[in-house]
C-alpha cells in the first residue's frame, strides 16, 4: 500500500510548494540573523500525557521539574498532534510535513532521511546538532539520522534497562537505567561533546514513559502508600460512540498482559537489578495473588498498578530534567538556550478504561508543550493557540533566523511567544491515522480515522466504517457522546464538514481509503494482533 501512495507523492509536492507559498508566515528570520544564535534544546518523551504533568494541573502527580519550564516560560494550553503514534510524530517534526508526505505513515515504516529535515538546514547556519536517545523511524542506510553531528540513539524501541543504542552507526552497549543514561550522554555531549564555539541544537529524547512502564530502582515503590484518583470514564461502555470505540484492543480491563502489570519481571535485568526489582514487587504481587479480585475490583487493581508504573517512569524523566535544567543554570547557558519540553502524543491514563493512544479524543491527540526562552517569553504566560507538531521544525528554524522553506507545512510558533493571544492565527487542525491494515500487524486495533478540531468542536470520520462523530468540546469535554446526527449540531456538521475538506486539499492528503479492506480479517471472531498474544492477566 504504501509504495503506490507515495508513489504519487513528487506531483503532490510541487502543488504543495506553490500552495505554500502563498501562505504568509510571520518569521523571525531577518531580525535575528545579525543577533547571537541561540542555542535550542528539545526535551522529548514518548506517550507522556498532559494531564499527568502538574503544570497542566495534574490530579495524580507532581512534576517540580517539568514544571519549571512552564513557570519560567510558556505554557501552550493547545498543543495536538498530526497522528497520534510514536514514529509518524516523530517524523513530523523532522520534516514539518504531515504523514502521506514524509512517507512515515504508520510504525514499522522506515523513514527516509535522505529527505529534506530541519537539522541539515539547522547544520547549514553553522549549528551543531545531536540526536540522543529515541529515535524511533528505523535505522541502517537511508533511517539513520541525518543532519547530525552526534547521534546516539535507542535500538528501535529501546528497552528501559541495560540499552544497546547506535553511537554514530556503531552499536554500543549500556548498563543501567535507560532515563538516566540517555541523560548522561545528553550532558557529556553538551559538556565535551560539541564545538563550543557553535550554537547547538540537541534532541534529548527518552524511551519513558513508553509502555511497558518499568520504573527505575529509586522509584520502585515510589506510591506504594497512595490510592491514584481514577478517571470518571475508566468504566466507560462505549455507549454513544460509534464502532471504533467498542472494536479497540486497548483497554485496561482485557488488553493488558501479566508483563505490562510486572507479575513477570523484566527478561533483561542484571542479578542485582532483578533482586532489587523483585524485593519491590513480589511482596505486592504476593497481596494480590492471595485477594483473588474479580470484576470492577481487578480493573481497579490494574489501573492502580499501571498508574504507578507509569508515574514512576515518569518521576524518572522530571528528575533527570532537572539536571539538564540545573547544568544549564550553572554553567551560564540558560539565558541563552531555548528549552522546549514535549512528547510524541498524549496517552489515556485510564480515561474511557484504555491505555494508549492513536485516536483523536483528547487525551491522546494532545501533546504537551512548553517554551522557555528568557528574555523573549514572558515568565508564567500561556497560550490557547490551536499548535501542532506539524509547527515544531518551522519554529526551531525560525528561532536560529533560518528560512522556512515553503514546502514545510506547519508554522513558525515564534509569534505567539511574545503574543499569545494572537489574532491571525490558524482556526482549525487536521489529524490522520493510519495504523490498521487488515492484518495481524494492528495492534490496538483503532481503525483509520481523519478529523478536523478547532476551539469547540470536533469532527472525526472513521472512513472504512463509514461512520462519523461530532463531539462539542465545551459541553462534553470527555467526548463520551457523539452529536452527529443531533438535529441541532447540523450547521457544525456542515461547517467542519467543509472545512476538514479543505484542510485536505490544502495538505494534499491522497484518499487512502481503499488501501485497507472495509472488513478485513482482523475483525473476525477469534483473531488477536500480534503483539498480545501474550498470557493476559
Ligand atoms: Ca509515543
Amino acid at each position: 500500500m504504501t509504495v503506490s501512495f507515495i508513489s504519487s507523492l513528487p506531483r503532490l509536492r510541487g502543488f504543495v510548494l506553490k500552495a505554500s507559498a502563498l501562505v504568509f508566515v510571520l518569521s523571525l528570520a531577518g531580525a535575528l540573523r545579525a543577533a547571537e544564535r541561540p542555542n535550542i534544546l528539545l526535551i522529548f518523551t514518548d506517550d507522556h500525557a498532559s494531564h499527568s504533568i502538574s503544570a497542566y494541573g495534574s490530579q495524580v502527580n507532581k512534576t517540580p521539574n517539568l514544571d519549571r519550564i512552564a513557570n519560567e516560560g510558556m505554557l501552550f494550553e493547545n498543543c495536538f498532534c498530526t497522528n497520534s503514534i510514536c514514529g509518524p510524530s516523530r517524523a513530523v517534526i523532522l520534516t514539518g510535513k504531515h504523514s502521506h508526505l514524509n512517507g512515515f505513515l504508520q510504525n514499522g515504516n522506515k523513514f527516509d532521511c535522505g529527505q529534506q529535515v530541519f537539522p541539515k538546514l539547522l547544520q547549514q547556519v553553522g549549528y551543531q546538532t545531536a540526536v540522543i536517545g529515541k529515535w524511533h523511524l528505523g535505522h541502517g542506510g537511508k533511517s539513520d539520522p541525518q543532519g547530525f553531528d552526534y547521534w546516539e540513539i535507542l535500538q528501535g524501541q529501546g528497552p528501559y534497562y541495560n540499552p544497546p543504542m547506535f553511537k554514530n552507526g556503531k552499536l554500543v552497549k549500556h548498563t543501567g537505567y535507560t532515563t538516566d543514561i540517555i541523560t548522561d550522554l545528553a550532558l557529556d555531549w553538551l559538556k565535551e561533546g560539541r564545538d563550543q564555539d557553535k550554537p547547538f541544537m540537541l534532541m534529548f529524547q527518552h524511551k519513558a514513559p513508553h509502555r511497558n512502564w518499568q520504573p527505575s530502582p529509586k522509584h520502585l515503590t515510589m506510591y506504594d502508600d497512595v490510592t491514584i484518583p481514577e478517571p470518571d470514564n475508566l468504566f466507560d461502555d462505549y455507549e454513544g460512540r460509534g464502532s471504533a470505540a467498542k472494536q479497540q484492543d486497548m483497554t485496561i480491563a482485557k488488553t493488558m498482559t501479566a508483563f505490562d502489570l510486572k507479575l513477570t519481571p523484566p527478561r533483561n535485568l542484571t542479578p542485582e537489578q532483578l533482586a532489587t526489582w523483585n524485593a519491590a514487587y513480589e511482596p505486592k504481587n504476593d497481596e494480590f495473588r492471595k485477594a483473588n479480585l474479580q470484576g470492577k475490583d481487578l480493573v481497579r487493581w490494574k489501573y492502580q498498578r499501571y498508574m504507578k508504573d507509569y508515574l514512576r517512569c515518569v518521576a524518572s524523566v522530571d528528575d533527570n530534567i532537572g539536571r539538564v535544567l540545573d547544568w544549564l543554570d550553572e554553567s551560564g547557558l540558560a539565558k541563552n538556550t531555548v528549552v522546549i519540553y514535549s512528547s510524541d502524543q498524549g496517552f489515556y491514563l485510564g480515561d474511557h478504561g484504555w491505555f494508549d493512544k492513536r485516536f483523536m479524543y483528547e487525551e491522546s491527540f494532545r501533546m504537551p508543550l512548553m517554551v522557555r526562552w528568557p528574555g523573549r517569553i514572558k515568565a508564567g504566560s500561556k497560550c490557547e493557540a490551536l499548535t501542532s507538531n506539524l509547527d515544531f521544525g518551522e519554529t526551531f528554524l525560525d528561532i536560529a533566523g533560518v528560512d522556512i522553506p515553503a514546502d514545510m507545512q506547519g508554522v513558525s510558533l515564534t509569534p505567539l511567544f511574545g503574543n499569545p493571544a494572537a489574532k491571525d492565527w490558524r482556526d482549525s487542525l487536521y489529524y490522520h491515522y493510519y495504523e490498521f491494515y487488515g492484518d495481524r500487524r494492528a495492534a490496538h486495533m483503532v481503525r483509520r480515522h481523519y478529523g478536523v478540531r478547532t476551539d469547540r468542536y470536533k469532527l472525526i470520520h472513521f472512513y472504512n466504517l463509514d461512520e462519523w462523530e461530532l463531539y462539542d468540546l465545551e459541553k462534553d469535554p470527555r467526548e463520551m457522546k457523539s452529536v452527529y446526527a443531533d438535529p441541532e449540531y447540523a450547521g457544525v456538521v456542515k461547517k467542519l464538514t467543509s472545512e476538514v475538506k479543505r484542510l485536505q486539499k490544502q495538505y494534499q492528503v491522497p484518499d487512502d481509503a481503499g488501501s485497507v479492506p472495509k472488513d478485513p480479517p482482523s475483525l473476525k471472531p477469534g483473531f488477536r494482533p500480534a503483539q498480545n498474544k501474550k498470557k493476559k492477566a
